[in-house]
């Protein structure tokens, strides 16, 4: 059977952080039934189409899934069992947020067969949580972890954030040395990234100095500036050292795990297999058709209560130069890089053939290796945005 991964759209989130640009937002507790309805209709319809289908990799992201109730996540797994062939060990994630889990609800995930869970410290200081907006303290995320273990959770990921407002490397590393210290399996390290239509950006806007209304709440307290790229850089070089350390393997550019415990649905993402994605603005690859679902939330759940029209929208199919393009810059992005022979099975032309000439100018800047795999080298992962760009042709 083929297999797909599925993606799980839950924008619900207590309140908005102030850098998020993800399709989130609160919600009421009847607006989440009604969402929860929509969504198990929307896997009981489209389901069908999956049936040579095995899926081998849930993933519950969003918002932050775990505002949902226990029995709204169990109805939600059920939805999915009866849609869905399994294989035999499907990894099955959901996103949790500290201060929206509690020992019943994570046993209740546990029970309807959610076994990774991926916890949002984003960072272990208070003083930047509360400039991140977050809803949470470095103490709920310390208990939220313990309750996760002892729910029974094995496979666990952290994800933490660096290059916040005034912070300084030292900070940033102690902080993930005290993650390290919990041994989650796995731990994301993602830079901060000031996105346009977020507070963080009329606070700093794209120089990264702050230009204008502190927010009331925080008087004075506001950073003056972000870190620059050369603090952020060496953020960044000191994770992976930190990490690599402590027994962490770097598979991806921001993502690091304890060997056997890397994410498989993610490498799904960037070894370009299909996915199916439910919910609201939820995307899917199927045999390089892509789609994605509708983002506003009352066409979304009108196209799927009345059963009339199509929360679709942005359906294309990807030429054989989009995939080739994707091929490369998201299998760059694994540590392991791209396998000739995988771009010739893929394609059925040679790596030389389609891209020699830019990987031959990429590897005299020192930005990738070539061998029967092609990877970025250090300095190419310093600078990837610049490497994957020449593959766009
Ligand atoms: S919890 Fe995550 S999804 Fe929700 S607002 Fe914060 S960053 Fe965005």
């Amino acid at each position: 059977m083929k297999k797909i991964g599925i993606y799980i759209h839950v924008p619900f989130c207590v309140r908005k952080c102030f850098y998020c640009d993800f399709l989130s937002f609160p919600a009421g507790e009847e607006a989440r039934e009604r969402y929860i309805n929509g969504l198990l209709r929307e896997i009981r319809k489209e389901s069908v189409r999956y049936k040579e289908y095995e899926a081998d990799s849930v993933f519950i992201g969003g918002g932050t899934p775990t505002v949902l109730s226990g029995e709204q996540i169990r109805r939600l797994m059920d939805g999915l069992k009866d849609g869905f062939s399994f294989g035999r060990e499907p990894e099955v994630t959901i996103e949790a947020n500290p201060g929206t889990v509690d020992i019943g609800k994570l046993e209740s995930c546990r029970e309807a067969g959610i076994n990774r869970i991926s916890i949002g410290a984003q960072s272990l200081s208070d003083k930047e949580l509360a400039l991140l907006g977050r809803v949470h303290s470095t103490e709920d995320f310390l208990e939220a972890y313990g309750l996760a273990r002892k729910a029974g959770f094995r496979n666990i990921n952290v994800d933490m954030m660096a290059a916040l407002p005034g912070q300084r490397t030292e900070g940033y590393l102690d902080g993930l040395k005290r993650v390290i210290d919990l041994e989650p399996e796995h731990i994301s390290a993602y830079s901060l990234i000031v996105e346009e239509g977020t507070p963080f950006h009329d606070w700093y806007g794209e120089e990264g100095k702050r230009r204008k209304g502190i927010p009331a709440h925080f008087p004075s307290q506001l950073p003056s500036h972000l870190p620059s790229e050369e603090e952020e850089r060496e953020m960044y070089e000191k994770t992976g050292e930190v990490l690599e350390a402590g027994g962490y393997d770097r598979y991806e550019i921001s993502n690091y795990a304890k060997p056997g415990y890397e994410c498989r649905h993610n490498i799904g993402y960037w070894q370009r297999h299909d996915y199916a994605g439910f919910g609201l603005g939820a995307a899917s690859m199927v045999d390089n058709v892509r789609w994605k679902n509708s983002a506003d939330m009352e066409k979304y759940l009108r196209c799927i209560e009345d059963g009339f029209g199509d929360a679709k929208e942005e359906q294309c199919v990807l030429s054989i130069k989009e995939q080739m393009e994707e091929f490369m810059f998201l299998g760059l992005r694994m540590t392991e890089g791209v396998g000739k022979d995988d771009f010739y099975s893929a394609f059925g032309r040679s790596l030389e053939d389609v891209y020699g000439e830019v990987i031959g100018k990429l590897c005299g800047q020192g930005l990738l290796t070539d061998g029967d795999r092609v990877r970025l080298t250090p300095y190419g992962r310093d600078i990837s945005n610049y490497v994957m760009a020449e593959f766009l042709w």
